[in-house]
């Protein structure tokens, strides 16, 4: 069995099937997610400080009902 195949996202050959995608990926692909993704690390950091936020502004509300 042949591991290796064209990439499913930009078609060059010797990329790998990625079983968690579903997609056969070549190395620069599977970084991006064969998408533009390259954004995903600042929504990802968005969403933790938003988060963290979150979570500082309900431990003032505990803090004033205790
Ligand atoms: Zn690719």
């Amino acid at each position: 069995m042949d591991l290796y195949d064209d990439c499913d996202a930009c078609g060059i050959p010797h990329a790998r099937w990625r079983a968690v995608l579903g997609m056969t990926l070549c190395g620069r692909c599977e970084r991006t997610g064969g998408t533009e993704a390259a954004a995903d690390p600042v929504l990802l950091g968005e969403v933790l400080a938003t988060s963290a936020a979150h979570l500082s502004f309900a431990g003032r509300l505990l803090d004033s009902q205790i």
